[in-house]
């Protein structure tokens, strides 16, 4: 199990996915609508999805069972750290962790306790750097910090 610390980020469009990694589609439509009455289309059409399949898995294309895919804004940094660590890194900030490990601060609350703290190792500190630049990410955009 894993926490990652970032800022949610706005979808700036609408595309397809079969799910697989490489397998979005170039579209953008500039609503989930609008994406999903071209998917429904294309399924009454071609008697199914799979011709919008890129992910070259033969499967995919035979099958294809398409799915709307939202196009994320850039999220900017994200940190990914073990839940040992995530609650040894919200202590160090003076936040208590409980399981499931989720939560989220504004950014300008987040800021003043990444400033303030003190690490007390290595590891702690090159953490802190990366929330800090998370934090400034964060204030730049107007968004809080999320960690889950
Ligand atoms: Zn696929």
């Amino acid at each position: 199990m894993s926490v990652t610390f970032f800022t949610p980020a706005p979808v700036s469009a609408w595309a397809f996915s079969c799910g697989h990694e490489n397998g979005v589609t170039a579209h953008r439509f500039a609503t989930w609508q609008e994406a999903s009455d071209f998917l429904n289309d294309q399924a009454r059409d071609d008697l199914g999805t799979g011709a919008l399949a890129v992910c070259g898995d033969d499967y995919c294309f035979a099958f294809g069972r398409m799915m709307t895919h939202a196009i994320l804004e850039n999220g900017g940094p994200s940190m990914q750290v073990s839940n040992h660590n995530a609650v040894r890194i919200l202590a160090a900030i003076g936040l208590t962790a409980r399981e499931p490990i989720c939560g989220e601060r504004e950014a300008e609350n987040f800021m003043a306790r990444v400033i303030t703290s003190t690490p007390t190792d290595v590891h702690t500190a090159d953490c802190l750097h990366k929330l800090r630049e998370i934090a400034e990410f964060a204030l730049e955009t107007g968004r809080p910090v999320v960690w889950a």
